[in-house]
């Protein structure tokens, strides 16, 4: 008989945090917990294959889940004492929903099952407490009517605030028994109108049908779509967990809430977190009722004030929450966020997880576990997504710029960002799509708004705490966020926020300062980012695990400065062209493509060599003798062309010919498909006297640099694009020789330099054997390299590579994470044929791939000597470098 259950709780616990894949993360650490003896409510698990094989059997069970189910109860009631669907004494429970991978709020879960009619009175007996049962039963009522039954969430709501209403109060905790009474009637009418059936009163059926809308949960939209975003496989599958109910919610020695064992925002070593008085679960994460700080200390505002806190109202339980937080956070070696409930002064735990932090947090958390002995460094390198450091090396506001404050929040997650604002989700997506940059500000988030936090900048919410759904999900995306801004007053049908009497309209900019929990009027201006200690010390810990160099894409002296002040160990790709397009050189690069014989085109080139000259002696004086790969010249001659008549008219008066004259030029030169056409290393075969007069700027800017810094050899790589086949390369190198013994004759020394080749094509990929017989390094130009491999045009991909990926022809955007099928094949055998010819070859990439975490796991496996990306990714370069070196390590050991 397949088990499809596992039990926890008492003396019976079968599961453990080992059994993740089967049991979800929910499960296994329910299990977990209950082994290290915590205070767990006992329950089961069922597991994450009959998920799978609900999915393959069309929704349906297997013949044997009944009975275990049946003794799965058994189990909760010996430990509990109560009786499932018995009005003597009733059990209920909850049915949890919970995967593998963690998904905060994204499938469905219902609290409070088991209660009728009948269970409701027997719980107003047994407890002596009948405003506590009707609430159960309201409570339960509403959410089974909602996930179950589907019916709108808002209707009940609706509801509740008119029983408030009409018994003149303002909290869901003060409405009476009767109150209560009235309104579990109103929603009983309710989803009789909406659904045509009666709320089941049968605990059983209530049970059965929790379990399939739970599974059925695992493919709700917002699901799905929160698994696209974080590449989680859909076979994966939910395990659906059923556990007795504990009671936040019994009067006022009662609570819930949630703690993160350190500061999830900063990563500073201290227990944090919120909780509600009189509460269940879901009231903390829906952010209806603000909740308050569990420690005074960290009073969320940043004053000091006299709110009161769980350490000063229940300081015993505080202790204890204390002390759980510390066996968890020791046991699992991570930072956790904890889920606790409190009953009549016992304490509960009712999940564990790894808590989501920000970038700048994990680095902290990582370097001080290992700083506390927990950790190696190894695992902390391991932790941080490279990704994520994208938060800490955008810029901040500026402490000096004009701030005017409309409203304050709780600083949920830290960074600033400017946008205009926008009401729904929707039009947050739209706009973003549109390129602007938005700022969502809702009264609370809720999962459905998972698409429209991903499009804005940043998100303000005037209700919820720093743990409701918006902080939450924020934190976890790297947007800045603003939560429980209770001054805010969001009026969506006028379009209009107001706040102390300033009014802010739909699509009006605003600044949002996520550190500090203030939203500004207008876009303040930004500063570039510092980095903390734990960043360079993490950054260093990488640097020494890694394999691979990291090298910058960069052209300009301020590129190449910042990507020094990253961290890059010289330029893969420093890209020639960049430096003609300037307004004022292009017209002398107009003019020497616009002429017709060679004599012209020399003429313009003379002009263009002391300048050129400048900009490789910035380069290198930059770069202090670290390899520097220089392209020579690439784009199709088409892409310099003067287009509007003015453009011609002003190429005509420099070159002294008629409009007419250069017109006819332009004409004769233009290309149907300039991408396939005259570039690359095709220009230097049909005009050397541009490489000619590039290699010539190029060695008389190193021997200018080595003369004047005495020691110091700069790291020339001359690199020539576009190869398709040796004999290109042969013909170019000859050209790059002979100026090289001129120039040997002129200055009477010459630097040291190395010729290598891009490989952009597939037929230079095929034939790399032949081309590293003379090429002393290749550079796998893995943006153009995709185009022709795919046979498509970057520029003009958009209109339906999303369509592509949405319907799974590819995984991801191919030229923002690397084609490892297709693409990569053909870089994984050149790089093996290549290094058959000559061992020693330098083999790097320098396309948009080099700067992307997953195709650099891939170029680990290739053995690549080298990545380059753009300035701003090298730290994330260096960080997923070497945890591609740690996973290939790791592989390496566990092979021998
Ligand atoms: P989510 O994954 O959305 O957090 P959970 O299954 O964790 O969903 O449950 C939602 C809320 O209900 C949480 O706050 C949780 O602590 C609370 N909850 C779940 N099961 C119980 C229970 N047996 N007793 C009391 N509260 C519960
Ligand atoms: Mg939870
Ligand atoms: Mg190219």
């Amino acid at each position: 008989m397949t088990k499809w259950l596992y039990n926890f709780g008492g003396l019976n616990t079968e599961g453990s945090a080992q059994m993740r894949d089967l049991l979800g993360g929910k499960g296994s650490n329910l299990a977990e917990m209950a082994n290290l003896g915590l205070p767990v409510p006992p329950g089961f698990t069922i597991s994450t294959d009959l998920c799978a094989r609900y999915y393959k059997s069309d929704k349906s069970f297997p013949d044997t889940l009944k009975y275990q189910i049946s003794t799965g109860l058994k189990h909760i009631e010996s430990i509990s004492g109560m009786k499932f669907g018995n009005p003597e004494n009733p059990l209920l429970i909850s049915v949890r929903s919970g995967s593998r991978a963690s998904m905060p709020g994204m499938m469905d879960t219902v609290l409070n099952l088991g209660l009728n009619d009948k269970t409701s009175e027997g719980l107003a007996l047994s407890t002596g407490d009948s405003r506590f049962a009707y609430d159960c039963y309201r409570r339960f009522i509403q959410m089974y009517g909602n996930v179950v039954l589907g019916v709108q969430h808002h209707e009940f709501e609706d509801l509740l605030n008119r029983a408030k209403e009409n018994q003149g109060i303002l909290l869901d905790n003060d409405l009476d028994t009767k109150g209560l009474q009235d309104l579990i009637a109103n929603y009983k009418t309710l989803i009789n109108e909406r659904t045509n059936i009666q709320f089941p009163q049968d605990a059983e059926e209530q049970l059965w049908r929790a379990i399939r809308a739970v599974l059925d949960s695992w493919m709700n939209i917002r699901a799905v779509k929160y698994r696209k975003l974080y590449d989680i496989p859909d076979n994966w599958g939910t395990a659906v967990n059923i556990q007795a109910m504990v009671f936040g919610n019994m009067g006022e020695d009662c609570a819930t809430g949630v703690a993160f064992t350190r500061d999830p925002s900063t990563g500073e070593n201290k227990m944090y977190g919120e909780y509600l008085v009189n509460a269940q679960g879901e009231d903390v994460v829906a952010g209806i009722r603000t909740p308050q700080a569990l420690t005074s200390t960290n009073n969320l505002k940043g004053n000091e004030t006299d709110e009161s806190s769980l350490n000063t109202e229940m300081p015993k339980l505080f202790d204890q929450l204390r002390e759980v937080s510390r066996t968890l956070e020791n046991h699992y070696r991570d930072m956790q966020d904890i889920e606790f409930t409190i009953q009549k002064g016992t304490l509960w735990i009712l999940q564990t997880r790894a808590g989501k932090r920000t970038a700048a947090a994990a680095i902290q958390i990582a370097v001080d576990m290992v700083n506390e002995g927990v950790l190696d460094k190894q695992t902390a390198v391991s932790r941080v997504n490279p990704e994520a450091l994208e938060q800490l090396l955008h810029p901040r506001l500026d402490p000096k710029a004009h701030r005017q404050v409309f409203v304050k929040g709780l600083p949920a997650s830290p960074g600033a960002a400017a946008g205009k604002v926008a009401f729904s989700s929707d039009q947050a997506e739209d706009l973003a799509s549109k390129g602007e940059a938005v700022i969502l500000v809702r009264p609370e988030t809720s999962p459905e708004d998972i698409h429209g936090m991903h499009a804005a900048r940043a998100i303000l919410t005037s209700r919820g705490g720093m743990t409701s759904h918006a902080a939450v999900v924020a934190r976890g995306m790297g947007r800045p966020c603003i939560t429980g801004a209770l001054d805010l007053h969001i009026n969506e049908k006028e379009g209009s926020l107001t706040a102390a009497g300033l009014v802010v309209s739909e699509g009006d900019l605003i600044t949002i300062d996520g550190t500090k929990g203030e939203v500004l009027i207008g876009e303040v201006s930004t500063i570039e980012p510092e980095f903390t200690d734990a960043f360079a010390t993490l950054m260093k810990w990488a640097d020494q695990l890694r394999h691979m160099k990291v090298r910058a894409n960069a052209e300009t002296l301020s590129d190449a400065t910042t990507a020094r002040k990253f961290g890059a160990e010289g330029i893969g790709l420093c890209r020639t062209e960049h430096m003609f397009f300037e307004s004022k050189r292009i017209v002398i690069v107009r003019e020497m493509i616009l002429s017709e014989n060679k004599d012209g085109r020399r003429k313009a080139l003379a002009k263009l060599l002391p300048i050129q000259k400048k900009d490789f002696v910035d380069l290198f004086e930059v770069m202090k003798g670290l390899p520097l790969t220089i392209r020579l010249l690439d784009p199709p001659l088409h892409e310099f062309l003067p287009h509007s008549e003015t453009e011609i008219r002003g190429v005509a008066e420099a070159v002294h010919k008629s409009f007419d004259e250069v017109k006819y030029r332009v004409a004769k030169l233009h290309e149907n498909n300039p991408m396939l056409g005259h570039r690359g290393c095709r220009l230097g075969i049909t005009y050397p006297e541009i490489y000619e007069m590039q290699t010539r700027a190029i060695f008389e800017a190193a021997i200018e640099v080595e003369n004047k810094n005495k020691f110091q050899a700069v790291g020339l790589e001359i690199m020539i694009p576009l190869v398709l086949s040796k004999k290109e390369l042969e013909i170019l190198t000859k050209t790059i020789e002979a100026v090289a013994e001129e120039t040997l004759k002129e200055f009477g020394s010459m630097p040291n330099y190395i010729i290598g080749t891009m490989i952009e094509l597939p037929r230079a990929a095929i034939k790399a054997n032949e081309l590293a017989e003379c090429a002393e390094f290749f550079s796998f130009g893995t943006n153009d390299l995709t185009q022709t491999t795919l046979g498509i045009s970057r520029d003009d991909a958009a209109s339906f590579i999303d369509t592509y990926v949405r319907q799974g022809i590819f995984d991801q955007d191919p030229f923002t994470s690397l084609d490892q099928e297709g693409v990569g094949k053909l870089i994984e055998s050149a790089c093996k044929k290549s290094r058959l010819v000559a061992p020693n070859i330098k083999l790097g990439i320098c396309g948009e791939h080099g700067g992307d975490p997953k195709s650099i796991h891939f170029f680990q496996k290739c053995g690549l000597d080298y990545v380059s990306c753009s300035p701003y990714r090298v730290p994330i370069a260096r960080l997923a470098a070497a945890q591609a070196a740690l996973q290939v390590d790791n592989n390496l050991s566990n092979e021998s």
